[in-house]
Parts: C-alpha cells; structure tokens; sequence
C-alpha cells in the first residue's frame, strides 16, 4: 500500500465515521407519547385554592421525637378533610391505616382488574427556629394573593393530597364510576420514615390481599430551567429512588501524651482512609436509568450535547466525565460518597485511643449495600481501618417506563402541562415510595406541578408556595388520570 492509498483509506474512514455521527444525531428525536383525548372540566379556582389554604393552616408537623409531636393537629385535619368532601366520604369507603393515615376504597365495577395508588402525604416538616420573620407571609397563614398560595406544604406535598380530594369530589358529583379500584392515599409520617403511614397501607393491602398494577406518589415535578441545556419543560416522572446507607469508618490506638506521637494517630490514619475513599468514586453508568433519561432529554439539547449523547457507544467516557463535574449530574450517575462526621480524642493533649467517622452514600440503583461495603473496603485498603454498617439500604427498583401506568400519567402530564418533555427519573431524596415496592408491581413518583428555579428553595425551605393556575392544573391532572387509569 502506497502512502497515497493509505491517507485515502484513512480520509474514509474519518468520512464514514462522521457520516455515523451525524446520521445517528438527526435521527436521534424524541420519543413521542400516545395522546388521548379528554373531556374538558371546569374547575373553581377560588374555591380549590381556599382549600389549600385551609388545609395548609393544620399544623401537621412531624417531629424526629414523638413527644414533641403535636396529634390533635393531625385530627383536626382529618376531622375537616370529612367535612369539606362529604361526596368522598359518602362514596368511597375510608380505611383508617394506624389512626392517622386516611386510605380510600373507590371500588371498581370489575373486580377482576388489579386496582392503582395515588398517594400523598399530609405532615410537614417543621420551619427551622429563627427563620419565621424570613417569610413573606407566616408559614401556617395559608394566604391566598393574587397569583399564589403560601405556607409549609403547598410543594411538599398537601397540594397533592388535596388535588386528588378535589379530583374525586369532580368525578363523584359528574356520576363518575370506575371499572378498576382506586385506592387514594393521604400519608401522614413521610416526613419521618413512613413506618405506621406507607408501612401501615402496605400491611393492609398484603393482608386483604391487594396488588395495586401501579402506584403514583411524589417525586419530580414538570421542571423549567432546571435540566441545564434543555430550554423546554421537563416532566421528570421518576422510576426509582436512591438508597441511603451510613458506614462507620474505625481505627484503635494504644493513646498516650501528645508530646510523643509514635508515627500517625489514629485521626492520622483515618484521614487518610477518607481521602483515599475520596478519591475513588464509585462507578458510574450511561446504562439503564441514566440512559433512557438522557435518550429522552438529549434530542432536546444543543447540537453537540445532542451528537454526543446521540454517540454514546464513542463519547460515554467523555459524556461521564463531564457530568460529574457539577453536583447534581454525579449524583444522577453514580452512588455518591459523603464523609460527614469525625471524632479523634477527647482533649487536645490526649493522643486519641479511637477515631471514628460516618461517611453517607446515596445508592444508586447500580450498586448494592455489599458493593458499596467491598468499594469502601478496596479503596481504603488499610486493615487498620474497621468498616461496618450502621444503617441504610439498597436503591427502590427501577419500574418501567413502557408500562401502560407511566404512559398515561406522562399523556395526561402532557395534555394537563403543553408540549412537554417526558422523562423516566431517579428521586435522590426517600419517599413513601420505596414502601409500595413491596405490594405494588410498578412505582412512579411525580408532583402534577410545574416549578422554576425560584420555587426550588421552597422544598423543606423558606417561602414555600405554589401558584393558582398549578393547583388547577395538578386537580385536572388527577382528574383525568383516575378517569384514563380506572377504564
Ligand atoms: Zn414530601
């Protein structure tokens, strides 16, 4: 082979591979979503968002220590959801799971059909001591202005509770009857591990006997401005969430005076077990989840992203790499590492006898508590250093996103919300959710809300509040689910 015929055959081959790229790249478009057709409703806005404000005036705030918990909150609440929906009491059948957590029945006409779960939550989490006065309205006021309601749980997450309530009431007094179950669900212990709500409507069902197909709770919102590179909004309707496990890191040492250390203490020895944990990340994936997420978001993005992503079998390395770089893309592809707490000796002159640490992980679906156990113990390589396990498990499984229950929740997102991208995500934070795993085959987490980068600091934060026109939307949005999932 002549040099000439070498330089050709190499322009070729650089020729096709291009062709490759860019042919993959404009064909890479989005997917799109089955639209039904549904029957308008109209909804009373004034009167849907007073009910928010009411139900945001019950301080149902759950606390770490039940002593400090305050139940008759929780009644009052209960006592007001009877008589502000007499229809749904008076149609549906009302299980009280635990006391507190509110479980209704919609039987359907054919019993033969696995029924679904919507659920929601009703506690909220407290506002943080010496913050009230950072409030442009007071946190339990529920004031309604112009454009907004306000106060601890209009996000997270009494608009939904209140949204279902609502649809019901529409779909009751429209004659409505479903043809399969619903199960509607109000939580009231998300906030602090869902044991006696979640845990106690999972105990129900297992022994009535009850395998929802599906279930629907909180999760991810339509979001706007907040996938970096996608202008449109995204409905993110999550398919998993991450695990949560704390490992405690240990090392013994013989202690003594501090004025004659014999090679690295024990705190000595730990920091460099953390900083070479540190500095060995867990692996990452464009594989399974993440994948599918960014096949549906890429098409979206600009041209290089796009022909990037559209070329994963060449650029995922460089595609993983970059991601990683912000805080938010490396929690998406991998089980993220987080040392937060360390203790040495017990005074400054004192050489420690123990050092310990806590280092969290957030497991992501790829990894399991063992793998992560035997990454820690590889990384740190130092027999020296004990690992052992404090709490924490595995991620949920992933459901699926071409299940019939995730295409009429994103078709009814779409009808509800506009042209928006459809996404299957991972919830980082623990919900309800990852109870419904056990009785519910497929399980998806998403807010019929749309949010901006304004209202993210809201979530547990200050401030909290949610727009009129999404609380409409999110009743529609329940609305037409329960008519679209019950046929
Ligand atoms: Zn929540």
């Amino acid at each position: 082979m002549t040099i000439k015929n070498i330089i050709i055959s190499l322009v070729l081959g650089l020729l096709i591979l291009l062709a490759i790229l860019l042919i993959r790249t404009l064909s890479f478009s989005p997917q799109s979503v089955d639209s039904e057709q549904y029957e308008p409703v109209s909804l009373n806005a004034s009167q849907i968002s007073a009910h928010l404000s009411q139900a945001v005036q019950f301080q149902t705030v759950s606390k770490q220590n039940p002593a400090d918990m305050d139940y008759a909150a929780f009644t009052a609440f209960i006592d007001w959801v009877a008589v502000t929906y007499p229809e749904v009491h008076a149609e549906l059948e009302l299980v009280r799971i635990n006391d507190l957590t509110l479980l209704y029945k919609w039987k359907g006409q054919n019993e033969s059909l696995p029924p679904v779960l919507l659920s929601g939550h009703y506690d909220v989490v407290p506002v943080i001591p010496g913050t009230e006065s950072d409030w442009a309205h007071a946190p339990y006021a529920g004031v309604v202005d112009e454009t907004h309601i306000w106060g601890r749980g209009t996000l997270d997450d009494k608009s939904a509770v209140i949204g279902m309530l609502e649809a019901l009431t529409v779909l009751v007094q429209q004659g409505f009857k479903p043809r399969r179950t619903i199960y509607v669900a109000a939580t009231h212990d998300e906030e602090i591990g869902s044991v006696k709500g979640a845990g106690g409507i999972v105990d129900w069902m297992k022994a009535n006997d009850v395998t929802p197909m599906w279930s629907l709770d909180e999760g991810s919102f339509v979001l706007n401005g907040l996938i970096p590179g996608v202008s449109k909004p995204v409905a993110s309707i999550n398919v998993a969430e991450k695990g949560y496990l704390n490992l405690e890191l240990k090392v013994a040492s013989e202690g003594g005076h501090s004025s004659m250390p014999k090679g690295h203490t024990a705190v000595g020895i730990l920091s460099t077990a953390i900083h070479n944990l540190q500095n060995s990340p867990l692996a990452s994936s464009l594989d399974g989840l993440t994948g599918n997420m960014f096949d549906q978001l890429a098409p979206h993005m600009p041209f290089v992203q796009k022909l990037l992503f559209a070329n994963k079998w060449l650029f995922s390395g460089l595609i993983e790499a970059k991601l990683s770089e912000s805080a938010a893309g490396n929690a998406m592809l991998r089980t993220t590492i987080a040392p937060t707490m360390f203790s040495g000796s017990i005074k400054a002159n004192i050489l420690p006898i123990n050092a310990s640490a806590i280092v969290n992980f957030r497991l992501h679906p790829n990894d399991s508590v063992e793998s992560v156990v035997e990454h820690v113990t590889l990384a740190i390589n130092d027999e020296r250093v004990s690992v052992s396990i404090m709490q924490g498990g595995s991620a949920s499984q992933v459901s699926d996103h071409s299940h019939e229950g995730f295409q009429q929740i994103a078709a009814v997102a779409k009808h509800v919300h506009g042209p928006v991208v459809v996404t299957p995500g991972l919830t980082i934070a623990a919900t309800d959710s990852r109870r419904y795993e056990e009785i519910a085959t497929e399980n998806y987490r998403f807010n019929p809300m749309s949010i901006h980068p304004e209202d993210v600091k809201g979530f547990h934060g200050t401030n909290e509040r949610l727009s009129i026109d999404n609380m409409v939307k999110a009743t529609e949005f329940y609305i037409q689910l329960m008519k679209t999932a019950a046929n």
